[in-house]
């Protein structure tokens, strides 16, 4: 199928509250110019080469997720125009976005990263080390960062009941804090795994190949 037929499924069965982020990572500014032509405004990347290429030869109305790891020397290439960072895993780069938004005399948001999964190999602060930041609220000194909600991976596996072992963990953390710091994000959900994770009440659903087909 063609990326637009296949947005065009995939926003028609997503309940209207939830956004899709197209992850567009790999793929071809044409690629991306299609996307956005049938509608697609959100978009995510990883890299910060890739992602400050393309912005630069795309249109000036798109809303760029920066969902990969972020080194915090590389935060000030992305800090005029990225809208959301969703992969914040320490206090350090928090600050170096708070830091850099101010520079920018801009508001950047946020989600924080929490690492959910089985695999060692993900990103995110251990649920032990995020319920003890949020509880002391050394999150709200970071005046021109907002911090919209939590984002997460589950593990790379066939094993559904364990995906929603992994999503509801995250949720019960996100109800938790979710009216001290007026969350309003939930970033679960990749292709193969969105369903699961919109039933346990994700609000982001962030979608590569079966967007735009599989990667090299
Ligand atoms: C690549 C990536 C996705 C999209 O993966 P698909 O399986 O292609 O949908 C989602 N989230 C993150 C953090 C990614 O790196």
């Amino acid at each position: 199928m063609s990326i637009s037929l296949n947005l065009n499924k995939i926003s028609n069965e997503i309940p209207k509250d939830v956004l899709l982020v197209a992850v567009s990572k790999t793929k071809s500014i044409s690629d991306i110019q299609i996307a956005y032509n049938s509608g697609q405004l959100h978009f995510g990347e990883n890299q910060i080469q890739e992602l400050t290429t393309k912005e630069n030869k795309l249109p000036k109305n798109i809303k760029w997720h920066m969902i990969g790891h972020l080194q915090r020397n590389k935060v000030k290439y992305i800090a005029s125009f990225i809208y959301m960072i969703q992969s914040v895993d320490s206090l350090k780069l928090l600050k170096e976005i708070n830091k850099q938004a101010i520079k920018n005399k801009r508001n950047i948001n946020v989600l924080i990263q929490v690492d959910i999964s089985e695999d060692s190999t993900k990103f995110g602060f251990s649920f032990k080390e995020i319920n003890q930041l949020l509880l002391i609220e050394k999150f709200k000194e970071f005046q021109n960062v907002s911090i919209k909600g939590l984002m997460g991976m589950a593990s790379f596996t066939s094993n559904e009941k364990l995906i929603r072992k992994e999503f509801n963990n995250l949720n019960d953390l996100y109800k938790n804090f979710k009216n001290k710091y007026s969350f309003e994000y939930l970033s679960m959900g990749m292709s193969s795994d969105y369903k699961i994770a919109i039933k346990c009440n994700s609000n982001i659903i962030r979608l590569g190949s079966n967007i735009f087909g599989k990667r090299n």
